[in-house]
């Protein structure tokens, strides 16, 4: 099997299951005890809490456990809206958000909020002068991703957050996708609350966290015990908050190599695609991007059937992003920037880590050339310009 969807999810890093084991049993006490056997749980999410905190160059009273980022991403929309209600009910975000944010923000609009939803240009870039006219007396939230999950396109979020301190708007990043990829320093960037999730970083499932700067009015949104200091109840899920610790560690020591071979491995696979097959086109950025994420488009192939083709190989890829795919709608991140339908239609989207190995990548390569090929040829649209041949 060639694995090459990691922005889907991360197999787990064998250092975070070790880590995560003795507490499933030895030391399965609810933290909120006061027993021995409880406070070893209760250490090791503070533990987490910790390497979490220093990650960002946040305090640990500014990481609130959450089920992974999706609750992150919907706890700082809901709640700090709510929470800002008497100053407004504008919220600004792009077009080309996670669903996790942009239904959040289609929720919103029914309970009487008003979003505008921020254009972006042909690369994925944030438009920052549009941004900067959204801009009403009432809004009270900017929400724009750091790192987009579909083509790897990084945004100007240092910019975003000077802009939005010097106007003293609360301002949200969805980082799921870029946390542990590239550094991030919340006070820096003036960042007030940033989601991130345990299993994009070969963490666990199903846990995540939300950072929310100590300044920040954020209201309770599971309602229960006093956990999470009283806003996020429900007794904590500490195995995978350990492992999202040890992810997180692991990360930050290995952040510099990974992020150089991964460089490596796209750029050589984007070289070779490029020169080897005709008429297919990088989307994204070429550099303001995620250094794993190969997202590309061939004309005329729909990469559904390539993707079908890809899996009878053992080949692991995807069309736009994991929770769209099955609907055969053309990516809204795509046709945001732009693109035709047709174009968006055709991406297919190769996330790569580390692990991977040029041997694989050759053999995708190998195997693409060969199925988009055979795709053309019973494409009745498909007429190859004399200029362009397969190499
Ligand atoms: C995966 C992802 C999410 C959702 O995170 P979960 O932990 O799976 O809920 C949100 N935003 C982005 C950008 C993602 O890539």
């Amino acid at each position: 099997m060639i694995y090459l969807d990691n922005a889907a999810t991360t197999p787990m890093a064998p250092q975070v299951l070790e880590a995560m084991l003795p507490y499933f049993q030895e030391n399965f006490g609810n933290p909120g005890g006061i027993y021995s056997l409880a406070t070893a749980g209760k250490k090791a999410v503070n533990h987490a809490r910790q390497v979490i905190a220093e990650s960002l160059n946040a305090e640990r009273g500014e990481i609130y456990f959450t089920s992974g980022g999706t609750e992150a991403d919907n706890w700082a929309l809901v709640a700090a809206v709510q929470a800002y209600g008497e100053k407004g009910r504008h919220i600004i975000t792009s077009s080309v958000e996670h669903h996790a944010v942009l239904h959040t923000c289609r929720y919103l609009e029914k309970q009487g909020y008003e979003v505008t939803y921020v254009d972006v240009d042909k690369d994925g870039v944030i438009d920052l002068e549009k941004l900067c006219k959204a801009i009403r007396p009432d809004t009270v939230l900017i929400s724009v991703m750091f790192a987009n999950n579909e083509v790897g396109t990084l945004q100007p979020i240092k910019e975003i957050g000077q802009i939005a301190k010097e106007r003293d708007i609360l301002f949200h990043t969805d980082a799921v996708q870029a946390y542990g990829h590239v550094p991030i320093d919340v006070k820096e960037y003036h960042i007030d609350m940033l989601s991130a999730s345990g299993h994009k970083l070969k963490g666990p499932k199903g846990v995540g966290f939300l950072y929310a700067g100590k300044n920040v009015k954020l209201r309770s949104f599971i309602h229960g015990g006093a956990q999470e200091r009283g806003r996020r109840a429900g007794t904590e899920n500490v195995p995978a908050i350990v492992g999202l610790g040890a992810a997180v560690q692991l990360a930050m020591e290995e952040m510099e190599q990974r992020k150089l071979r991964e460089g490596e491995l796209s750029a050589y696979l984007i070289k070779r695609m490029e020169e080897e097959i005709p008429d297919c086109h990088l989307n994204g950025h070429r550099t303001k991007r995620l250094s794993n994420n190969v997202n590309i488009s061939f004309d005329c192939v729909e990469s559904e059937s390539l993707l079908i083709l890809l899996d009878q190989k053992g080949i692991c890829a995807s069309g736009g992003s994991a929770c769209t795919s099955g609907a055969t709608d053309p990516s809204h991140v795509l046709l945001a920037m732009g693109a035709c339908p047709e174009r968006a239609r055709g991406a297919l989207r190769m996330t790569l880590s580390a692990d991977n190995t040029l041997e694989e990548l050759d053999e995708v390569v190998t195997q693409l050339k060969v199925m988009v090929q055979r795709l053309r040829e019973i494409s009745p649209h498909y007429v190859q310009k004399a200029s362009k041949k397969y190499k």
